[in-house]
C-alpha cells in the first residue's frame, strides 16, 4: 500500500480545489453557511454520515465501521443512516453522531474567517488559515473513507463555527459533538517564524486567555464645575495605567493589555459619567492567567475608585490553556515522524495565541487531546489580511491526520 504521504500527494489537485473553494467564500463566526454546506456535501459523497446545523453552523461527519466484505459497504450504511436521521429529526446532534463502545477518534477543524479593513471596506478573509484546516481534515477523511480503516472504530470529523469569537467549541460541546470521543486532534498552520514548511509539532502550547470587560459609572457635571462630577475619562486614564502596571512573572510568559476604552461621544460641556473598558490577559497556564486576572481587577477598580468612579465587571471571556494527553500527543508525534521524518518533528511550540479548542478537554474529562502545529511558510503572519502559505502544506497536513487516525484504529481490537 502507498504511504499516506504518497496518497495525499496524489490527492493534491483535489485538496487545492477544496481549499480554493473555501478560500473564496470566507464567512464570519456563526455565519459559515455556504462553507458548511460545501463541506457537508463533499463528505456525504465520500460516504460519511453527515449532520449539519450543529451548534448553529457546525458540521459533524462520521465514518462508521463497515464490514469490508459486506455487500453495499459504506453506501448502504449511509442510506440506513439517512433513514434513521429522518426519524430522529430534532434529536440532539450527539445522538446522530453516534455513541457506542467502539473507540471514536475525532479530527477538528474550525471554519470561520476574520473581518479586515481593506481599502476602507470591511471584508472577510481566511487570514487564520481555517480554510486550510477544513481542507486537510476533509482530505484525511476522504483518504480514510476509501480504505475503511475505521473497521475498528469510528472516525468523526468536526467542523466548528466561531473559533475566533471563542464560542464555537463551547457550543459544539453543548450540542454533544464530542460525546463519546476518545481521542481528539486539532491542527493549525504556524507562522513561518515558528515552524518551516515540512516541519510540525504535536504540541502547540497556546496561552490561557482572559478578557475582562468593565462598565464605568461616574457622576455628570458641567465642565465649568468639574469638582461636582466624577469624570469617567479620568478614571479610564488611571485604570489604563494601573492595568498596564500589573507585571506578569518573567519566568512565566504572559501579557496584560488594555484593548478598549471609551466614554462615548457626549456633549462637550458635560463631564462624562459613563464609559467602558476591556483588558486582555494571556499567560502560559490557567493558574497564572487567573492570578493576573485578580490583580488586574483590583488595579482597575481601585484606580477608578480613586476619582469616585465605579468600575463594574460586566463579563469575562475565558480561553483555557491547553491540557494535552500524552497518548494523543504520542500518536500525533508518531504520525508527523512517519510523514515528515524524525528530523522534522518539533517537540513543542509555545505561542501567545489562544485557541478555543481547549474547551473540549477542559469540559470533557477523559478525552485525550493533542494539537498539531504545521509548518506552512505562512507569511506575513496569522490574522494579517495578506496571509498566504505554501499549498504543499495541504498535502502534509492531510497525510499526518490520516496517518494518526489510521495508526489509532489499527491498534484497536477488531469489533
Ligand atoms: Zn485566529
Ligand atoms: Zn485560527
Amino acid at each position: 500500500m502507498d504511504s499516506y504521504l504518497e496518497a495525499a500527494e496524489r490527492m493534491r489537485p483535489q485538496l487545492e480545489a477544496i481549499w480554493r473553494k473555501l478560500h473564496e467564500m470566507p464567512e464570519p463566526a456563526f455565519e459559515e453557511k455556504r462553507t458548511a454546506g460545501f463541506i457537508a456535501d463533499q463528505l456525504r459523497r465520500a460516504g460519511f454520515r453527515v449532520r449539519e446545523g450543529v451548534a448553529g453552523t457546525g458540521v459533524v461527519a462520521q465514518l462508521e465501521p463497515v464490514d469490508a466484505a459486506a455487500e453495499g459497504g459504506v453506501a448502504e450504511e449511509v442510506a440506513d443512516w439517512k433513514a434513521a436521521a429522518g426519524q430522529a429529526a430534532g434529536k440532539e446532534a450527539g445522538d446522530a453522531a453516534g455513541r457506542s463502545a467502539a473507540p471514536v477518534l475525532a479530527l477538528r477543524a474550525d471554519m470561520d474567517a476574520l473581518p479586515h479593513n481593506v481599502g476602507g471596506q470591511q471584508v472577510f478573509v481566511h487570514s487564520c488559515g481555517h480554510d486550510a484546516h477544513c481542507a486537510m481534515v476533509m482530505g484525511a477523511g476522504m483518504l480514510l473513507a476509501r480504505e475503511c480503516p475505521a473497521a475498528r472504530g469510528r472516525l468523526r470529523l468536526l467542523f466548528q463555527p466561531a473559533e475566533e469569537a471563542g464560542l464555537g467549541a463551547q457550543r459544539m460541546l453543548e450540542a454533544g459533538a464530542v460525546d463519546g470521543v476518545d481521542v481528539l486532534i486539532g491542527i493549525h498552520l504556524r507562522p513561518a517564524a515558528e515552524c518551516r514548511l515540512g516541519q510540525a509539532t504535536p504540541c502547540v502550547m497556546h496561552a490561557g486567555g482572559r478578557t475582562l470587560r468593565y462598565s464605568l459609572h461616574g457622576r455628570p457635571a458641567h465642565t465649568g464645575r468639574p469638582h461636582l462630577g466624577a469624570n469617567v475619562a479620568d478614571a479610564l486614564a488611571l485604570a489604563t495605567l494601573a492595568a498596564n502596571s500589573v507585571k506578569p512573572d518573567p519566568a512565566l510568559p504572559g501579557t496584560v493589555n488594555v484593548i478598549f476604552v471609551s466614554t462615548g461621544d457626549g456633549p462637550t460641556g458635560v463631564i462624562p459619567d459613563h464609559g467602558g473598558m476591556a483588558v486582555n490577559i494571556r499567560a502560559e497556564t490557567d493558574d497564572a492567567a487567573d492570578e493576573l486576572r485578580q490583580r488586574v481587577h483590583s488595579a482597575v477598580t481601585s484606580a477608578a475608585g480613586s476619582v469616585g468612579v465605579e468600575a463594574m465587571l460586566e463579563g469575562v471571556k475565558e480561553m483555557p490553556a491547553p491540557s494535552y494527553h500524552p497518548d494523543a500527543v504520542a500518536l500525533a508525534r508518531q504520525a508527523i515522524e512517519k510523514v515528515l521524518g524524525e528530523e522534522n518533528v518539533i517537540e513543542a511550540i509555545s505561542t501567545p495565541g489562544c485557541e478555543d479548542f481547549h474547551w473540549y478537554s477542559r469540559r470533557t474529562p477523559g478525552i485525550k487531546a493533542a494539537y498539531i502545529g504545521l509548518g506552512a511558510d505562512l507569511k506575513p503572519g496569522l490574522h494579517h489580511p495578506d496571509a498566504a502559505f505554501d499549498l504543499r502544506t495541504l498535502v502534509y497536513g492531510t497525510a499526518i491526520l490520516a496517518q494518526a487516525a489510521a495508526d489509532y484504529f489499527r491498534r484497536q481490537p477488531e469489533e
